[in-house]
């Protein structure tokens, strides 16, 4: 074997699979650029640090279950006037998940609920964390199936370990008695280990009728509301206020 294949397998033995891929530019790379011994090692490193830490990012993206990615960059402030500049930016330095605080979003459809939980979600997920999302129907039926099919049972482990967890659409449809137990539980499970955020259409007065009895809507509050920012979410529909059409309706 030449020494560069030598090298190559070594490498690759070792799980170095950055270097053992792109071997051959690094050494041309050294070449072409006098680099020192040291400056020659410092690049194998780094460039394989950097491709594992990528590769753990895309992992966990991935992971998180997003319906599609939205950025905090492409929300739209000016549109949305229930959230200050300065309070995106200190929601966006994430040090409420290591506080464990949770974050409700709530208001009508099209204000912009899911779009800004995803971003902050996905920016999460890109800052090391890790990140789940659900819909509350989702998260019914997979707490609802959990012991019987292996799909739900990965998404719930997923979400027991997860450092954040988004369930959007609380509130939209009643759960049934044996979910809302269920409910209960993971929220209090969760409550000294993730961060939730909830986005929803209802007020906390409409919490007993979707969760269908008083007492467990206190404890289910009781529980998310102890750290928590909740953010009333007013205002125009952005789909409404973009609404595009495909035909061009005029009559000449
Ligand atoms: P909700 O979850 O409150 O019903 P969405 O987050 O799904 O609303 O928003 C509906 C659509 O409008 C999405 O395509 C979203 O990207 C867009 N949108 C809503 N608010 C904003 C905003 N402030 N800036 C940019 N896009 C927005
Ligand atoms: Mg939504």
């Amino acid at each position: 074997m030449d020494r560069l294949n030598e090298i190559k397998a070594n490498a690759g033995s070792l799980s170095l699979v950055h270097t053992r891929d792109n071997m051959e530019s690094i050494l041309k790379n050294a070449e072409l650029s006098n680099s020192t011994y040291m400056e020659f090692l410092s690049d194998i490193f780094q460039g394989e640090t950097n491709y594992r830490h990528d590769k753990a990012k895309s992992k966990r993206i991935k992971e998180a279950g997003f319906p599609y990615i939205k950025k905090l960059d492409d929300f739209d402030l000016g549109f949305c006037k229930s959230i200050t500049e300065k309070q995106l930016k200190q929601l966006s330095e994430l040090t409420w998940i290591e506080g464990l605080y949770n974050l409700i979003f709530a208001g009508p459809p099209g204000v912009g609920k899911t779009h800004l939980s995803i971003a902050l979600a996905y920016h999460a997920c890109e800052e090391g964390y890790k990140v789940n999302y659900t819909t509350m129907q989702m998260l019914m039926q997979c707490m609802r199936t959990e012991e019987i099919d292996r799909r739900s049972k990965a998404k719930m482990n997923r979400i027991r370990k997860s450092n954040l967890l988004v369930i959007d659409e609380v509130g939209y449809l009643p759960v049934k008695d044996i979910e809302g137990n269920m409910f209960f539980q993971l929220i209090s499970e969760l409550q000294e280990q993730t961060s939730v955020i909830i986005t929803t259409n209802k007020g906390f007065e409409d919490w007993t009728e979707f969760l269908g009895d008083p007492a467990l809507a206190t404890a289910v509050l009781d529980r998310l509301t102890y750290r928590c920012d909740k953010i009333i979410m007013n205002g125009k529909s952005y789909r409404i206020e973009n609404r595009k059409s495909f035909l061009n309706q005029n009559k000449n």
